[in-house]
Formats: C-alpha cells, sequence, structure tokens
C-alpha cells in the first residue's frame, strides 16, 4: 500500500513522496533539504526521483539527491534537465518495483515544452495524478513554452481520467486560483462552496491538494470550456462567441494572466 505525502518546499511548492516498504520515490525535488531530512528521520531509502519539467523549483534538488543516492530519474525527453537517466515521452509506462507501482507518462505541453504527467491507476483506491504545475487546484499553469491549443488538450488528456482521481499538483495556488474562478463563474454554487471550503482548510493551516479530477471538472474554469457560463465569460472578453474549447480556453488564460 503506497502512501503519498507532501514535503512543502520554498513559499508554496510540495514534493510529492510515494512510500511503500520502506523505500520512497520523490516527485519534483526542487530543493534536496527537505528530501535529505525525510531520509534521515524515517530511514526511507530512496528508489527513484521523478520529474515533471525542467523549472527549477521542481529539480533544483535532483542533482544534490541522484550524487547522494544513484537511483533512476525520470524526466521528459524532450527537455534538458541534466541528471535524467530515464528520458521518456508520453504514452510510455514504468514501474518503480521497491514500491510496487505502476505509472502511465501522459504528455501535457503548454506550461514548459516537454511537461509530463505521471498516472498510477491503481494508486490507492482512486488512482492518482502527478501533474506537475499542469493542472492545479481551481488553476492550470502558466503558458511558457506551449500554446493555448496545446495547453487545452493537455488538460482535456487529464479531464478524461475518472473522476475521482487523486491530482497531486505542484503548488498550492487554489484558494487565490478561486479567486478567479468565482468572477469567471459568479452564479456557480459550485464554486462557492468550494471558496468556502479551502478557506477553511487554509486557515486551518492545511493543504488544498490532492484535490480531485471531479472536484476540477465541476470548479475549475481552465477545464469548463463546454460550461454555458464559462462560454459567456470568454464571450465577454472576446467580443464575440468564442468559436470552439480551444478559443473559449484562450480567452479565459488570456484573462487570467491581467486577473
Ligand atoms: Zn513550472
Ligand atoms: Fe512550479
Amino acid at each position: 500500500m503506497v502512501e503519498i505525502t507532501a514535503l512543502p518546499a520554498f513559499d508554496d511548492n510540495y514534493i510529492w513522496l510515494l512510500r511503500a516498504n520502506g523505500h520512497v520515490a520523490v516527485v519534483d525535488p526542487g530543493d534536496a533539504t527537505p528530501v535529505i531530512a525525510h531520509l534521515a528521520d524515517s530511514g526511507d531509502r530512496l528508489c527513484a526521483i521523478l520529474a515533471t519539467h525542467h523549472h527549477g523549483d521542481h529539480i533544483g534538488g535532483v542533482a544534490e539527491l541522484a550524487a547522494r543516492w544513484p537511483v533512476p530519474v525520470f524526466g521528459p525527453a524532450l527537455e534538458n534537465i541534466a541528471g535524467v537517466t530515464r528520458p521518456l515521452a508520453g504514452d510510455e509506462r514504468f514501474e518503480l518495483p521497491e514500491i510496487g507501482v505502476a505509472l502511465e507518462v501522459i504528455a501535457v505541453p503548454g506550461h514548459t515544452r516537454g511537461h509530463l504527467a505521471y498516472y498510477g491507476p491503481n494508486i490507492g483506491a482512486a488512482g492518482a495524478l502527478f501533474c506537475g504545475d499542469t493542472l492545479f487546484g481551481a488553476g492550470c499553469g502558466r503558458l511558457f513554452e506551449g500554446t493555448p491549443a496545446q495547453m487545452q488538450a493537455s488538460l482535456a488528456a487529464l479531464a478524461v481520467l475518472p473522476a475521482p482521481t487523486l491530482v497531486y499538483c505542484a503548488h498550492e495556488y487554489t484558494q487565490s486560483n478561486l479567486r478567479f474562478a468565482a468572477a469567471v463563474e459568479p452564479g456557480s454554487v459550485a464554486v462557492q462552496r468550494r471558496v468556502e471550503s479551502v478557506a477553511r482548510e487554509r486557515a486551518a493551516g492545511r493543504a488544498t491538494v490532492p484535490t480531485r479530477i471531479g472536484i476540477e471538472l465541476d470548479t475549475n474554469p481552465f477545464l469548463r470550456w463546454d460550461a454555458p457560463a464559462v462560454r459567456a465569460a470568454a464571450a465577454g472578453r472576446l467580443g464575440h462567441a468564442p468559436a470552439d474549447a480551444i478559443e473559449t480556453f484562450t480567452a479565459i488564460r488570456e484573462w487570467k494572466n491581467r486577473f
């Protein structure tokens, strides 16, 4: 049974740990220090390092960890990340035998050119998705290297995962993202309820992730290109009705950039 826990890093990053049988795999170790502290405190043995994309807050600790523990380092083949020993592309699968986990690789370009998400359909009862800076609680990553059409397709590929799937995002951005979601869909009861529940969680010092695909489908404006209220909001920005999902997504993403 794999246990998934977060190591907070920097201001709002989460480094995810997958632990079982005294072994641990780490996702997006932007900083080696908390990972090293965890290994020392727990006695866990590091068995793998996974990177979703090349930004420093996700890979800053890779070199130091890999130097101390020569474990496989999985990461996007399309990105230049020092220390990656197992370059991956979308639709590949790999196993982490020490913790009994099989992961599917989903290519999710947009935030960066080669961004990958890792999906474990058999992790826990619901499955688990490690999506880096692609899908956030009530939001999505900024488009640094990809086009809006690429990001919309990437998010669409995540949206079709089973609704209960737990979504392990790399940042605690949900509360500020929900302020934008409420501006896009001021009439949404689901968004209002989430605003309130997330405010309670944050006030209590708790993380708002993992979230679930189903929660995001109901409240995340960046997955709701088919919702009439989101299409109407996009039309208001564009001055005309959006032609398709990509145009709706693009208008909403542009709005968020200025929000
Ligand atoms: Zn990033
Ligand atoms: Fe990041």
